[in-house]
């Protein structure tokens, strides 16, 4: 929904403004990494006074709408599912389907790093510097890593004392269970008392999602900003030894996408995934361009109800649902990073190891928080679990904007995919219904006539 939401100007669409942005920002930044270098006064000024302001501005615009979105969305979803036994029943194929498609990816990206081995790559100078340039964010990384242990406590955690201070702290696990108490509840008690509640949640929804399509409208600056931050500081030197490293993840992520995540399009959701990727665009784009699924979840809502017609109760339940939980992007890249910094530090991991990585990059990719580097604080925990240095973290951090940019991609491919397979198997929705015609014209047209968007589903 980057184009519904965010109908751009009357020229250029506003996807192809937000690539442009990033591509000003990133050769702007590069030249001047190359031409002056990082600490040259006027780069540090226009990251302090320009670029960063920008981006960080955009940023905050989507960030603050994510808690009442996901709140609404969620209770909502549930609400719109009627009977509570139903919730039972869709909840527990979505989480399947989770599950399922998260081990997929992980091990994918296990396999290939067994077959490439990128850890045996990077020379010792290199990795000297990398570690000093780093050890500063890799030292706050670590310390938050080990406040934020997993285990028993995650899931009790699940359940908030205190919703509104779940939203303070972007613990979107406590917002997401509150919204579906609210829901469940909502659907136990009278149509009648239940109205009021429901009709402030749709126009809760309706308020933020208009928030979003200002936020969106300074989009390509914002994009220019970030992008020209990361490139000014680094360059593309740091790019150079961790290429193949680089090169794993973002092969494993398009595997998992136009291989693992087609095939279920094809056979569990009965789509061609050929349209299926057509019609996503304005959620790939945008996840891109945010490296944040929470981010992305708006335009993931209006991609899915308008572009691929699936019905908005399976759409506002598994969409929300999935943009935390479901990550196969991250727990992909978490899979291949861990090994990878495990044979630069020459720790052999065994068989049964590599399982337990497996699992650990499963259960952290659904704990992380889809913003951008919303990962690597859970994946320094795996990595002091099995004795790499969790400063090793360090070595990736630097190169993390474009592997996060990619795998945000994929974790909300998983969950736009997870979507159609759940409404199809729910008898709600098939390939048929995927409207024809609607081009990003037509969304944005749509948009501008009815400003009450979004409405119930028929
Ligand atoms: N940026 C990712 C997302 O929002 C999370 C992560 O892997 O860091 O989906």
């Amino acid at each position: 929904m980057s184009e519904p939401v965010a109908a751009g100007g009357k020229g250029m669409k506003l996807h192809t403004k937000i690539l442009v942005g990033l591509a000003i920002g990133a050769v702007l930044g590069i030249t001047a990494n190359v031409m002056l270098g990082a600490d040259n006064p006027t780069v540090e000024w226009i990251n302090k006074y320009l670029a960063g302001p920008i981006g960080q501005i955009f940023l905050r615009m989507l960030f603050m709408i994510v808690m009442p979105l996901v709140f609404a969305s969620i209770a909502l979803g549930v609400a719109g599912l009627g009977d509570i036994r139903h919730v039972g029943r869709v909840g527990a194929k979505t989480m399947a389907y989770f599950l399922i498609t998260t081990i997929l990816s992980a091990t994918l990206g296990l396999v290939l790093v067994n077959i490439v081995r990128p850890g045996s790559r990077v020379d010792s100078t290199v990795r000297a510097e990398l570690l000093a340039t780093y050890a500063g964010d890799a030292a706050s990384k670590v310390e938050a890593a080990q406040t934020g242990s997993f285990g028993i406590e995650t899931l009790v955690n699940f359940v908030t004392r205190n919703p509104i201070k779940s939203a303070v702290d972007m613990d979107m696990m406590g917002v997401i269970f509150f919204g579906l108490m609210f829901g469940a509840a909502l659907t136990m008690i009278t149509a009648a008392r239940a109205k009021p509640m429901m009709d402030v949640l749709q126009a809760l929804q309706d308020v933020v999602i208009k928030i979003v399509e200002i936020a969106m409208r300074i989009a390509p600056y914002g994009v220019a900003g970030l992008i020209f931050g990361v490139t000014s500081r680094f360059g593309y030197s740091l790019l150079v030894p961790l290429g193949s490293f680089v090169a794993v993840v973002i092969v494993g992520l398009l595997i998992h996408a136009l291989v693992t995540l087609a095939l279920i399009v094809k056979f569990g959701a009965g789509l061609s995934p050929v349209l299926f990727y057509s019609r996503v665009r304005s959620s790939i784009v945008t996840a891109f361009s945010t490296s944040s699924s929470a981010a992305t979840l708006p335009t993931n809502l209006a991609v899915a109800e308008q572009n691929l017609g699936i019905p908005r109760h399976i759409a506002g339940f598994v969409l929300p649902l999935g943009n935390t939980m479901c990550m196969n992007g991250t727990s992909l890249f978490e899979g291949v990073t861990v090994l990878f910094l495990a044979e630069v530090f020459g720790i052999t991991l065994s068989l049964p190891q590599m399982i337990v990585v497996m699992f650990m990059a499963v259960i952290t990719a659904v704990g992380a928080a889809g913003v951008p580097g919303g990962s690597i604080p859970l994946l320094v925990g795996i990595l002091t679990m099995f004795g790499i240095p969790g400063e090793g973290i360090a070595l990736v951090l630097g190169i993390d904007r474009i592997l996060d940019m990619s795998r945000t991609v994929v974790n909300i491919l998983g969950d736009l995919s997870g979507t159609c397979v759940i409404a199809r198997s729910e008898g709600v929705w098939s390939a048929a219904d995927v409207p024809k015609t609607v081009g990003d014209m037509d969304l944005e047209a749509k948009l501008d006539e009815s400003p009450d968007w979004p409405k119930p589903a028929a």
